[in-house]
Order: C-alpha cells, then structure tokens, then sequence
C-alpha cells in the first residue's frame, strides 16, 4: 500500500510540476483529488483493508491527498502569477505613443475680415442689422429707386426665383426694412451674403458685402468722407491714401467710389492695380431722396449717406489672394494659412 502511494504521489507531483495553465492543473486536480480521482479512489479503498492496516494506510493517503493539494497550490500560485504578467504584457498601454488628438479648425478669411470690419464701425456707434437673403423685388430693386425696366437692373445679374422673389444681389435691402420700422438718428451696418450671376477670378456667384448707413439732421458728404477715411485707416493702416471718384449709384446722389493707394505696389503700379496705383473697395453716396420717399421720412429734415463694400475683396487685399475661387473650395491648405 505505501509503496502504491508513493508512487502516485511522485506521479502527481511530477504532472503538477509540469504543467503550464491554471486549466491543466484543473485536470490535474480532478484526476488524483475528484470524486473518481485516484487518491480519492485509494481513501474509498481504505474500508476493505483488515481493520489492523486501516490507521497507518489511512495516515499515508491523507499524506498524500495533502501533499498533492500542497503541491497544486504552489504550482497554481506560480501559473496565475505567470499568466497576470503575460496579460498585462499583451494590454499595456505603451505612453510614448502619440495621443488621439482633435484637430484645431481656423477661422474662415473671410469670416475674420467681417468680423473686423464691423469691429471698426462698431467703434464708430454703429449697430449690427441684418435681413432676409431671399427678397422681393421691392425691397432689392423698387425701394432703392431701381423700378423695373431702369437699365441700372442690368448691371446686376439677379437669380430670379420667381417674377417677384430673387435672391438679392446687395445687402442694402437692408437700408429700406430698417427705416420702415425705426426712425433717425440711425448709423447701421449690415453685413451678409448676396448673389449674383458672376463667376470667374475676382467674381462668385455668392459673396458677402457689408452694408452700412447713417441717418440723421444735417448729415453732410464731409460725414461720409469722415467715416470711410476713418474707415481705411483702421483697416488698412494710418497713412494709406484715400480718393473719392464720381460714380453712380441708383439709390444714392451724389455716389462716389473710393479707392485706396493700392496696397501691393504702393501706388508705382502693377498687375493688381491694373498699373493705376489705385484699388477701388467701396461704393458709397448720399441716400436719394426717392429712397426716404419710399420709407416715410420727411425728405427736408433728414439726410444721410450709405456704403457697401464687398468683403472678399477687401480679403484679398488684406491677405494678397489672387482668386476668389480659393475662398469656397474649402482646401485645407489653403485655409490652414489663416
Ligand atoms: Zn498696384
């Protein structure tokens, strides 16, 4: 009987020692200790022995139950110790590498230099309003004193939604819903987009402007000069040249156009300035008064001036961009740079 144990005991120890995973040694465990495992089959033998061998074989396989389970313990420790390393091995979390990061978006040029502008004219006393980008044909074209079949309706091509709808080509629809509903003393600026039928390197079929008027007593053209001259100095810097040429406007009399030194050249000429050292930004007048007609105010108390200027190009400017494409193809690189 000792014999037969130590035996299975060397064996089992022997089997313990070598196995690999906590799921062998289960086996293991299951063939010497379960309930048809050997040593267990050994204790059930004990009651056949003579009733005088039975304290000493008993002692010997209990021995040997304990030493197996002593031994599975010990390997059972070592294993799970083992298998932990290797699963944290396998899931580490390496810290050098790279983070997940989120990429940092820019403001648009275009936006920037809105937000600018109106910062400017904010500084002036002016206020933000805005308006409808789908209009009437009497707010876009009858209010500003451009009735139907005036040819000044051709100089822009206008997205007709329907005889009486387009989409507008100014901001200065505008000017007519705010003096309908509020009365002077008014300094305005509107910014927004328009459309026009227009497309090639300095022209988009959409595009923004900003509008911009002043109402009151006594407003006279020195008032225009004043602000818009302010006006190019902050924008463009202290010092930069400012001229006002005649132009014509339907809904403002008399209108002038401004023009800057050009900003590339510096006025000796060049391809920007068609070799002029001139640019022109801005359109501006004195509001017509057909226009106060058309609002309600009372034409000889009140007076006032309107410009608008499209911000794009005033973007260029700033920025030296030499097509307007560039502004809507949305290419990361290209808006990176801002
Ligand atoms: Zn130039």
């Amino acid at each position: 009987m000792k014999k037969k144990v130590d035996k299975l005991l060397r064996e089992a120890v022997k089997t313990i020692e070598e196995a690999s995973s906590s799921r062998e040694l289960d086996e293991i465990r299951v063939r010497y200790l379960g309930k048809k495992g050997a040593i267990t089959d050994l204790l059930k033998s004990l009651g056949t022995l003579p009733a005088g061998e039975r304290p000493a074989a008993g002692q010997t396989v209990n021995l040997a139950r304990r030493n197996v389970e002593e031994a599975l313990v010990k390997k059972k420790g070592e294993i799970s110790a083992a298998e932990g390393d290797r699963r944290l091995q396998e899931q580490r979390t390496d810290i050098s590498l790279p983070g997940v990061s989120f990429e940092q978006g820019s403001r648009h040029p275009v936006n920037l230099v809105m937000e600018e502008i109106l910062g400017i004219f904010r500084g002036m006393g002016f206020s933000v309003r805005t308006g409808p980008e789908i209009e009437s044909d009497y707010y876009n074209f009858e209010a500003l004193n451009i009735p139907r079949n005036h040819p000044a309706r051709d100089m822009q091509d206008t997205f007709y939604i329907d005889d009486d709808t387009v989409l507008r080509t100014h901001t200065s629809p505008v000017q007519i819903r705010t003096m309908e509903t509020e009365k002077p003393p008014l300094r305005i600026i509107s910014p927004g987009k328009v459309y026009r039928v227009d497309y090639d390197v300095t022209h988009s079929p959409m595009f923004h402007q900003v509008e911009g008027f002043l109402v009151d007593e006594r407003v006279t053209f020195g008032d225009l000069k004043g602000v818009l001259i302010e006006f190019v100095h902050q924008f463009f810097g202290q010092g930069t040249p400012v001229r006002f040429r005649p132009s014509f406007f339907p809904f403002t009399e008399p209108s002038a156009e401004v023009d800057i030194g050009c900003v590339i050249c510096g006025g000796n000429g060049c391809r920007v300035c068609s070799d002029t050292g001139w640019l022109e930004i801005l359109g501006s007048g004195m509001i017509h008064p057909e226009v106060f007609r058309y609002v309600g105010y009372d034409r000889e108390r009140f007076s006032g001036f309107a410009f608008g200027m499209g911000v794009e190009r005033v973007t260029m400017l700033r920025y030296e961009i030499d097509d307007i494409r560039l502004f809507f193809e949305n290419d990361l690189r290209f808006l990176r740079q801002f």
